[in-house]
């Protein structure tokens, strides 16, 4: 058996593979690239059936007080006109979303100094009152108190990505985070009782197979319910504007290699990949191991203000249209919306508890002594 086939054989049979081997596979041709895909196909189906987890992506705000050289939404893009959706029509946007058979909500914004937690918090509460659904939450980096009021509150998910596992690389492209802290939250949000997403983009200036290799071998040993990774597409009005775009058929391998090291894992078809390609980039997530979509269902009206980056409108449709788009390309695929929520597998012990007093104040006073140890 030639060598890139026994080691795409051993990933697949014991879910382990070497730095070496990894930049291997991620450098595959495209006979290896199919057999790659193919290989993390058989996984998913063996671990995670053909259910696709459903969940509806609500882009509640768009201020943020980063700088990230990669975002559209960082604080400097002083041409972007910034929203922040009201309590009642986030709750609303959830409300639809729920009726239109989602089963989780996710709430998505830029990292907004002017979200008032209590308020979110609230609203939470309230999502969870209206309807049974998940929520998850990707708001970026707040204190553990925060974290720990929102989790009270009923949230059960939160979604932060490391988006490299090279700190040099990481400092390159956050003028104002470190790598440290954006761990450190992830393992705050684990200790809170979150099922705890990260991930990485691919293809961002100054990376290598090397680092891409060693982000898989990091998202592995993170043990995360959920991992979500895209290409990098740039955006004309930051920085790394003349940047070349991450390589959609490296994003593929990425996600193939991604389910063979974490079977278990939660792993979306991300926006990303279909901004890349939008007749067929969530088809071909989905074959190469995904188990997740993220269609967005936040009100039209703001769609061009969340403009994280270019080709990101290439689902403009209504939340209403577009369901039946989602139920027919599943069909196409022989796949079916998930019928639960999509819970971890890896917890199973997850709350689903409804937002209460009680439970609030458990969670902020875990968070306290959280924060205190932080400063240890
Ligand atoms: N502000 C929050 C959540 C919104 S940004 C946070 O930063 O966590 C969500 C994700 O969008 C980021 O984690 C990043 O991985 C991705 N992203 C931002 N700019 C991007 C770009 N130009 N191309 C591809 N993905 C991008
Ligand atoms: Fe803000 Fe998140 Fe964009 Fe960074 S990636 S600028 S934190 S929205």
């Amino acid at each position: 058996m030639p060598e890139f086939d026994a080691t795409t054989a051993s990933l697949e049979g014991t879910g382990r593979a070497t730095r070496r081997e990894l930049m291997t596979l991620l450098a595959a041709d495209g006979r290896q690239t199919r057999a790659l895909l193919a290989a993390a196909d058989r996984v998913r189906a063996a671990v995670a059936g053909d259910e696709v987890h459903l969940r509806a992506l609500i882009e509640f705000s768009s201020h943020c007080r980063r700088n990230c050289r990669y975002c559209g939404l960082r604080r400097d893009n002083g041409g972007l006109a910034r929203y922040r959706m009201r309590p009642e029509e986030i709750r609303a946007a959830a409300r639809a979303a729920a009726d239109l058979g989602y089963r989780t909500v996710v709430l998505q914004s830029g990292e907004d100094a002017g979200c008032d937690i209590r308020q979110l918090a609230h609203v939470i509460g309230g999502i969870k009152r209206d309807r049974e659904v998940a929520v998850t939450l990707a708001i970026g980096e707040r204190s553990a108190e925060d974290y720990a009021v929102l989790r009270g509150a009923g949230a059960d998910r939160f979604l932060l990505r490391v988006e490299t596992s090279s700190p040099a690389l990481y400092r390159r492209l956050h003028p104002d985070s470190e790598w440290r802290d954006r761990v450190r939250a992830l393992t705050v949000l684990r200790r809170l009782g979150y099922q705890t997403g990260s991930g990485v983009m691919i293809g961002l200036p100054g990376q290598s197979l090397r680092t891409l290799a060693d982000d898989l071998l990091l998202l592995q040993s993170l043990d995360l319910d959920m991992i979500g990774v895209g290409p990098f597409i740039p955006h004309p009005a930051t920085p790394l504007a003349g940047a070349r775009a991450g390589d959609l058929d490296l994003a593929l391998r990425f996600i193939a290699c991604l389910r063979m090291l974490c079977p278990a894992a939660l792993i979306p078809a991300t926006t990303a990949l279909a901004a890349r390609d939008p007749a067929r980039g969530w088809e071909r997530g989905l074959a190469a191991g995904a188990d997740v979509l993220m269609p967005n269902v936040t009100p039209l009206c703001y769609r061009a203000r969340y403009d994280i980056y270019a080709g990101k409108m290439w689902n403009s449709h209504a939340p209403a249209d577009f369901r039946p788009r989602v139920d027919d390309l599943l069909a196409r695929m022989g796949r079916r919306p998930g019928s639960g929520p999509g819970h971890s597998r890896i917890r199973r012990a997850v709350s689903t508890a409804r937002g209460s007093e009680g439970t609030a104040r458990a969670a902020v006073a875990r968070g306290r002594s959280l924060r205190w140890k932080e400063q240890m």
